[in-house]
């Protein structure tokens, strides 16, 4: 067992709130893997340990040709490295960087793939509860989409309500918001409307002070659409960003929606 040193670090891919992803290389077989790396010193609460046994946890039981691959937890006296299969086309964050805005058939695209490993996370009891452009890695072909980062994940019971305010604010659904009890697939559908939103437009839907006039703007649910997005993807993205959580779309109306059905590009 050789551990880390059966590792070679390369680059640094991104930065979390425990540590380090970096791109590393195995020295056996030259394979290239992704390692996050947290740092148990800034591990301070309880919570923030729970949140990280959490997610070795959660990625363990999930197995899907859309979701990050754990290989392997490789743990030390002051850190724990998890290792990630390597996506190596970047994020859906940094292609709306170079782009400026993601056109309708890639983003249908994308959404395809996201809804097959969200459906598949919430049929084997998983919210992911930080869905954002970020953790939506793409292959270098920007063909196969994988979502990463189920750090803020949880496991929920048939039936079972959630009340722990989770996420990136300006992802989060009103009901979270309002601080009331909420449904783990309900909140990751609004989440997956704000990244949709965010693509087609090429900036968040709902922006603002985090106390005042983004909380509110997301309780609305009022945004303004630009010209250019057709009539069925406004709204597909009214029907996601549903305020009230029992009239929201679900992914079976996503996938049954106008806006899927439209042609999509050749990916080559
Ligand atoms: P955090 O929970 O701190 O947000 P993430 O798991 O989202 O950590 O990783 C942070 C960043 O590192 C990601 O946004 C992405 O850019 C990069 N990254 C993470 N996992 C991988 C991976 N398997 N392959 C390539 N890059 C990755
Ligand atoms: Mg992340
Ligand atoms: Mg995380």
């Amino acid at each position: 067992n050789g551990g880390v040193a059966m590792y070679r670090q390369e680059r640094v891919l991104g930065k979390g709130a425990f540590g380090v992803v970096s791109l590393v290389r195995s020295v056996l077989t030259g394979e290239a893997v992704a390692m996050k790396t947290i740092d148990r010193s800034k591990l301070h609460s309880e919570n923030a340990k729970k949140t990280v046994e959490h997610e070795i946890r959660i990625l363990k039981r999930l197995k899907h040709g859309n979701i990050v691959r754990l290989l392997e937890v490789i743990e030390t006296s002051r850190t724990i490295h998890l290792v990630l299969e390597y996506i190596d086309g970047g994020s859906v964050q940094q292609l709306l960087k170079s782009q400026g805005k993601i056109d309708e058939p890639k983003a249908q695209r994308i959404l395809w793939q996201l809804l097959d490993a969200v459906d598949y996370c919430h049929q084997n009891y998983v919210c992911h509860r930080d869905l954002k452009l970020e953790n939506f890695m793409l292959d270098r072909s920007h063909r196969r989409l994988t979502l990463i980062d189920f750090g803020l994940s949880v496991i929920w019971r048939a039936g079972q309500q959630l009340f722990k305010s989770y996420g990136t604010p300006c992802y989060m659904a009103p009901e979270i918001l309002r601080g009331q009890h909420y449904s783990g697939p309900n909140v990751d559908i609004w989440s997956l409307g704000v990244s949709l939103a965010c693509m087609l437009m090429g900036h968040l839907p709902f922006n603002g002070h985090v106390d005042g006039e983004l909380k509110r703007r997301i309780m609305r649910g009022t945004f303004v659409l630009p010209d250019h997005i057709s009539d069925e993807g406004r709204d597909l993205l009214r029907q996601m960003l549903t305020t009230k959580p029992e009239l929201r779309i679900g992914i079976h109306g996503i996938r049954q929606h106008a806006w899927m059905r439209l042609p999509a590009s050749d990916p080559s």
